[in-house]
């Protein structure tokens, strides 16, 4: 955003030790609207973007177009009834299914129908996924292998409190096998663009081993998502999508991120997530060449049309480093060093803060992203991967096998 000519200042809400060094941090939590409205008033913004799910399914946006002294403020975000894509699962199943959107086969229970849902799992092929309905911060999915497991979940969810009101509903759904990519697209509510695709590496240990992550690194674009796959992808989840929300009513300005599976050369949704998503935003964006902030002052103002998109055909990689035992427990106020040694490389900040006026030092699991450019995925991953080693804190751990698979896979 800093880069582009038309921006003349930039705030972050609440931001971190990497931000601070290109824009102004606002010490306001994102959940605050109140608070952020002051300070669009006070700072005279133009131009609001949203980043985190939370304040989306809370309604951020509406509170935006509500309130009269905030009218002449462009936002860009979905409102909460299109911000229901992620906000339930439920909802978008639904969605998907009312519009032919090729997903998994599911059904939704409560704990009213819990002992329909015992059935249920008793007749499925395992392995089964249950999904907490609501937001559960990447944590509320349960791939269960055996009945039991799957049994035990869906009562821990719906009569244990497990996951609290997010687990009050349950998804059950087929377990689909395939290779995980995810596209990423603009809309300013009548138009939008496609962005690059992207792959992540969800689990801590290498060869996709442990448990879960926010995500341990990311590459883009994905060898195996060629051009007849995207089309598909356009034509059988893109395009029903946007024609989905039109016949919701919903005027969706924003990101959507859509998280699908490729069996067998078909797409089909896991998951939207209705904003962009870390850490594939750290290899979507590089990528990017059009300016960011025209592109998304066309999405404010529904002139996406207007706007030719220019994607870098360079390959982008991202290493993330995390604090040791993440993501379990971890110490936080680590002392990081030597990112002054990376070389052709973007640093982008996650989990760091300031301790005094100039230490950095980790604040998080997930602590930066270093992103390298290069013209073969070959290249990309040798300069992120130094650029992990270089940089320094205690307890620091990586993954090295980031796009190793997808380096294989072009053989
Ligand atoms: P995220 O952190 O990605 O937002 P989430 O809690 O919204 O996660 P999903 O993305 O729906 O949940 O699922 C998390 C992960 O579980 C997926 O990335 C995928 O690896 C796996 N998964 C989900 N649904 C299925 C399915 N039907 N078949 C196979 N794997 C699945």
């Amino acid at each position: 955003m800093v880069q582009s000519a038309l921006c003349d200042d930039l705030f972050v809400a609440p931001g971190n030790a990497g931000t601070a060094t290109i824009a102004t941090n606002l010490p306001i939590s994102y959940n605050d609207f109140e608070a952020i409205a002051q300070s669009v008033l006070e700072k005279r913004v133009d131009l609001v973007v949203v980043g985190p799910e939370e304040p989306l399914v809370a309604g951020i946006v509406d509170y935006f177009h509500g309130r009269a002294d905030l009218k002449h403020v462009r936002i860009i975000g979905p409102t909460q009834a299109g911000a229901q894509l992620e906000g339930s699962k439920d909802f978008s199943k639904h969605f998907m299914k009312k519009y032919g959107i090729p997903t998994a086969n599911s059904q939704t229970f409560t704990s009213e129908t819990l002992e329909e849902g015992m059935a249920y799992l008793q007749n499925h092929p395992l392995p089964i996924v249950l999904k907490a309905d609501g937001l559960a911060a990447g944590k509320g999915v349960i791939i269960a292998e055996t009945l039991l497991e799957a049994q035990e979940a869906l009562r821990a969810m719906l009569v244990g409190g497990k996951f609290g009101a997010a687990g009050q509903k349950v998804v059950v759904e087929q377990f689909l096998r395939g290779i995980e990519l995810s596209v990423f697209v603009l809309s300013d509510g009548e138009n939008y663009k496609i962005l690059p695709e992207a792959k992540d590496y969800k689990r801590i240990g290498e060869a996709d081993t442990g448990p879960n992550t926010g995500g341990m690194g990311a590459v883009s674009p994905v060898v195996f998502a060629d051009h007849n796959f995207l089309r598909k992808v356009e034509e059988k989840v893109v395009k029903p999508t946007m024609a989905g929300l039109r016949s919701e009513n919903i005027k969706y300005v924003g990101f959507i991120f859509i998280g699908l599976m490729n069996v067998k050369g078909e797409p089909y949704v896991i998951e939207y997530n209705v904003r962009m998503g870390d850490p594939e935003t750290e290899v979507v964006l590089p990528r990017i060449q059009s300016d960011l902030v025209t592109l998304l002052a066309a999405t404010a103002k529904g002139t996406l049309h207007d706007i030719e998109m220019n994607i870098s055909p360079q390959v982008a990689v991202t290493t993330v480093v995390v604090s040791g035992g993440y993501p379990e427990a971890y110490e936080n106020g680590k002392l990081i060093t030597d990112t002054n040694k990376v070389d052709d490389v973007f640093v982008f900040h996650a989990g760091t803060t300031f301790n005094g006026d100039t230490d950095v030092v980790t604040n998080g699991g997930r602590v930066m992203a270093l992103t390298a450019l290069a013209n073969s995925i070959e290249k990309a991953v040798q300069k992120s991967q130094r650029a992990a080693q270089t940089v320094q804190f205690e307890g620091k751990y990586y993954r090295h096998d980031i796009g190793v698979d997808l380096i294989r896979y072009k053989d």
